[in-house]
């Protein structure tokens, strides 16, 4: 399922593609990038598009997700577009998952039915000129079909959450708080502490719904 953001809960099958531009000091998922600490050639595994449609579809989901890494790396290799045809003519919704640093192809803006947009923010340990990139946000912003989710640890996060999307020109209603953790225990004592900061600014909040329910367990 859908753990995070606008779609949570929803039943979804997920594809997680490889590499990534940044170095999130707290990234769950550096099996994906991180060539220091894993062997990426372990980790990663060359599939055909027709594979990852028949796996992806194997529960009957009506929705799937496109998470990394960061995916839109891979947004101008021919079986990206391959894989959102494929999903579209399923007929299932295509949701993207993205860091926000790379501006979506007109491909991509038309086979994704939402982008999950998560800028990083101080904490994530890269510099701004690395982590924020407007350009990329405001041609995400400008497709009209993204959700903008910010991992935060603190009050204080949260209002640089607010810095930052008023000087986007993101509106409130469009975003989602969410709390680091990758134990049940994290997300469940930072989700008051972050509650009352993102009601108080107009934003969403979102849990992590899986971490929940399995931790941080693998391909859940
Ligand atoms: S952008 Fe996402 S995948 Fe990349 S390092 Fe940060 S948390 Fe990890």
């Amino acid at each position: 399922m859908q753990g995070e953001g606008p779609s949570l809960g929803r039943r979804a099958g997920f594809v997680r593609l490889g590499g990534c531009n940044l170095h999130c000091s707290w990234c769950d998922t550096p099996y994906t990038w991180n060539a220091e600490r894993y062997d990426l050639r372990a980790e990663l595994t060359r599939t055909t598009v027709a594979e990852i449609v028949q796996r992806v579809l194997r529960g009957n989901p009506e929705l799937v997700v496109i998470t990394g890494g960061e995916p839109l790396l891979h947004q101008k290799q021919p079986g990206w577009a391959r894989l959102l045809s494929e999903l579209k003519a399923a007929g299932v919704e295509v949701e993207a998952e993205t860091n926000g640093t790379l501006a979506p192809t007109p491909t991509t803006t038309a086979g994704v039915t939402r982008f999950n947009v998560s800028p990083k923010l101080t904490h994530a340990g890269d510099p701004e000129a690395a982590r924020l990139r407007p350009a990329a946000l405001q041609s995400l912003h400008g497709t009209g079909k993204a959700a903008f989710k910010f991992v935060c640890t603190t009050a204080r996060d949260v209002a640089e959450v607010a810095e930052v999307t008023h000087r986007l020109g993101i509106p409130p209603a469009a975003v989602w708080v969410m709390p680091e953790g990758t134990t049940a225990g994290q997300v469940s004592t930072r989700l008051p502490v972050l509650a009352e900061a993102a009601i108080a600014a107009g934003f969403n909040l979102t849990t992590r719904l899986h971490v929940h329910v399995w931790g941080d367990e693998r391909a859940r």
